[in-house]
């Protein structure tokens, strides 16, 4: 079957591989679930790994299959699976177990590990492959209705886990009653944070660069937070109008954010830290006012990174959730459809340069039930 890698370590090599069909039987104890891909989404993780800047194949093999925000359908279930049925939709985590203590008791999104296995990401193939067979323990349900925005899971589960484990922290208030929450950076994590962030209750203030109205602060206003952009007027300024800000979720992918953003964190809060900056910038900053502040205000940083399977259950509970609140909202951010595996270069190009996309997914293989070529389309209408 074929599958989309690259040799990592060696920069632009996305291309076709070839890989044998997998089976439930590769998996111990009859836990193994055989998914047929339909959609993976792309990230910037992958446009990383395709640069070469991090990533590794697994062992026996020069190349790794990219694609770490899959969907799909069950197709096969060992004996021991009762959890899941052929027709099933489903979502993989991506993370597997190391050694530390936290793999072992299934939070090996907080591995102390320094090498990790992440399907799509290093040491594991990915997703954007024909089919993949896994432990059913780091497959999950979608249910039916959710299945037109199931490919949105993984980048939800992100926001789920960062945002979980800021009222986790919490619960050192013993009341903490938050109000007014900032997100920083409005691409696809900062409007699914901006989202999560409505669906429990809280006045959001979003901060982007691009001056608004465009797609993304109308989106950002159809759930009723306020979109501010950093051109119009400081982050500074906008917390004084609208702080303030008992959590701030920074999710732009440039580092200096995040010392403006401890200046705009309101006293107790949580700033939740999720950027991946592999680079090396440096910026001078008030050290002495922001750890002033930071320690007058009883204030909170924490840094997070991928999520276990609780988290995405809870990112499907929120989407259905998101659905029934906002009918059609997540839809939406699925701005950017390529067509098959066979298109990867074309997939590639649109997730380095088209500057409107939100959400960039390769439909590896039509939904059941729908025509080839136009996902959305029914193939009776009518009927
Ligand atoms: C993925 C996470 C992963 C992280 C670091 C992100 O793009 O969504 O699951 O842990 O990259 O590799
Ligand atoms: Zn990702």
């Amino acid at each position: 079957m074929k599958a989309l890698a690259v040799f990592p370590g060696r920069p632009e090599t996305l291309h076709l591989a070839e890989l044998a069909k997998p089976s439930v039987d590769d998996i111990p104890a009859g836990r193994g679930v055989l998914v047929r891909v339909l959609r993976v989404g792309v990230d910037g993780t992958d446009k990383e790994i395709n640069a070469a800047e991090y990533g590794a194949a697994p062992p026996g093999y020069d190349f790794l299959v990219i694609g770490h925000e899959g969907f799909g359908q069950v197709e096969d279930v060992g004996p021991a699976v009762t959890e899941l049925r052929p027709g099933d939709y489903v979502v993989a985590t991506v993370r597997r177990p190391g050694t530390s203590v936290y793999d072992q008791i299934g939070t090996s999104d907080m591995t102390t590990d320094d090498v990790y296995f992440e399907r799509g990401i290093n040491l594991r193939h990915g997703y954007l492959t024909e089919y993949y067979v896994d432990d059913a323990d780091y497959i999950v349900k979608v249910p039916q209705g959710l299945r037109d925005v199931g490919v949105l899971l993984e980048p939800m589960t992100v926001v789920e886990k960062g945002i979980t484990q800021a009222y986790e922290i919490q619960r050192r208030l013993r009341v903490w009653r938050p109000r007014r929450a900032a997100v920083m950076g409005a691409g696809t994590i900062g409007l699914l944070a901006a989202l999560v962030l409505r669906l429990r209750g809280l006045d959001v203030t979003v901060f982007g660069q691009r001056p608004g109205p465009y797609r993304n602060s109308d989106l950002l206003e159809q759930i009723g937070a306020r979109y501010l952009s950093t051109k119009a007027l400081t982050i500074a300024e906008g917390a004084q109008q609208h702080g303030p800000f008992d959590v701030i979720f920074e999710a732009t992918g440039y580092s200096p954010i995040v010392f403006e953003s401890m200046a705009a964190l309101g006293k107790n809060g949580v700033l939740v830290l999720s950027s991946v900056t592999g680079g090396d910038r440096r910026v001078e900053v008030p050290a002495d006012r922001v750890n002033l502040e930071f320690v007058l205000g009883n204030k909170v940083m924490v840094g997070t990174v991928n999520a276990n399977r609780e988290y995405f259950e809870r990112g499907v509970e929120d989407m259905a959730l998101a659905e029934a609140n906002y009918p059609g909202w997540l839809a939406q951010l699925m701005t950017h459809p390529i067509e098959g595996l066979e298109n990867f270069a074309e997939l590639m190009r649109t997730l380095t340069t088209a500057k409107e996309a939100i959400k960039v997914y390769c439909q590896v293989a039509p939904l059941p039930g729908t025509r080839a070529g136009r996902p959305d389309v029914p193939e009776t209408v009518g009927g």
